[in-house]
């Protein structure tokens, strides 16, 4: 099982080029073994979050309205090889009327294969899997979670329902629990992707690594890892900014310095035919995309928050 994401910053691609670099991501992938795969990849921002088929049908478009600001993310999750993935694909793209040549500026991009350890191969249970009707948080999962039934309870009791028999959807459905809570005692301005994601992580046991998508963060990923392995690959740095520079100094990069386009992987086979930069994250670390920057946090043993640290890239 493997799970890949897409990035792209200030290049503008074409909607037909973000999913085929994600497919070709899981294609490098499929050596890893896999019964199920799936994507998830942004809407149109521009148009109803409602599929044309229900408009006329005479969808109502205000109670379809999404609990935030742009159209939900669009999941897709087939059963069988990937090839079965990308023939329905294409073909929910035609039967949505999405445009296949329209260009995102930027677009965040999450994939997954699985080897199903907890559910039967279905497209119910296989990944991205999601936190609501809303896709709020969307996850792709390479691992086991091992205190997930405890999770699952715990959720249910706050009026959670879960679809699929996986033990990753606790992931995205804890979540939204700890968005809600944070908003609802803190405001929604306060509430940051990676304070969800850490306090998530803080909950979670078992070996895993994942990638979060969330319609309250367009354009931003978070990654994160315990025992499973995880690449970050970073394409079109200038030069001099390239080798040995400290990665926490992206920051301080410029628009034009910023990278262009940011790529996560199960195995660097999937990365190398885009850029040689790369980083091998670590366990415990919580890796931040937002604004072409890449930040990293660091669960440190016996703290309880975790802390900024700088990496060096390899290239
Ligand atoms: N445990 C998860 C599941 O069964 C992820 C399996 C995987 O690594 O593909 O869905």
């Amino acid at each position: 099982c493997g799970i890949f994401a897409y990035l792209n910053y200030n290049v503008g691609r074409e909607r037909r080029y973000i999913l085929e670099v994600l497919f070709n991501g899981l294609r490098r992938l499929e050596y890893r073994g896999y019964d199920s795969a799936g994507i998830a990849i942004d809407a149109d921002l521009c148009s109803p979050a409602i599929p044309k088929k229900e408009k006329e049908n005479g969808g109502d478009e205000e109670a379809r309205r999404p609990p935030y600001g742009s159209a939900p993310p669009l999941v897709f999750r087939q059963e069988g090889k990937i090839e079965s993935l990308v023939r329905s694909v294409y073909s929910d793209v035609d039967a949505m009327d999405l445009n296949l040549e329209q260009s995102f500026s930027v677009h965040a991009g999450i994939a997954h294969t699985r080897w199903a350890t907890h559910g039967v191969p279905s497209p119910r249970n296989s990944h991205p899997q999601s936190s609501d009707a809303w896709n709020e948080f969307l996850v792709v999962h390479n691992g086991i979670i091992t205190n997930y039934e405890v999770l699952k309870e715990t959720l249910i009791r706050h009026g959670f329902t879960f679809e699929s028999e996986t033990d990753t959807e606790v992931i995205p459905k804890l979540a939204k629990f700890v968005f809600d809570k944070i908003r609802d005692e803190e405001g929604e301005q306060t509430v940051t992707f990676s304070q969800v994601v850490t306090e998530v992580m803080r909950q979670l046991e078992g070996a895993y690594a994942l990638i979060f998508k969330s319609a309250h963060y367009p354009n931003e990923l978070i990654a994160c890892k315990r025992g499973s392995t995880l690449i970050l690959g970073v394409k079109e740095l200038s030069d001099d900014k390239n080798s040995g520079k400290l990665f926490h100094d992206v920051k301080a990069l410029t628009k034009d310095e910023k990278p262009k386009e940011l790529f996560f992987s199960s195995d660097l086979c999937a990365i190398v035919e885009h850029t040689k930069n790369y980083l091998a994250i670590e366990d415990n670390e919580v890796v931040h995309i937002k604004d072409g920057c890449v930040s990293i946090l660091k669960f440190d043993s016996g703290r309880e928050k975790p802390a900024s640290v700088q990496r060096a890239l390899s290239v």
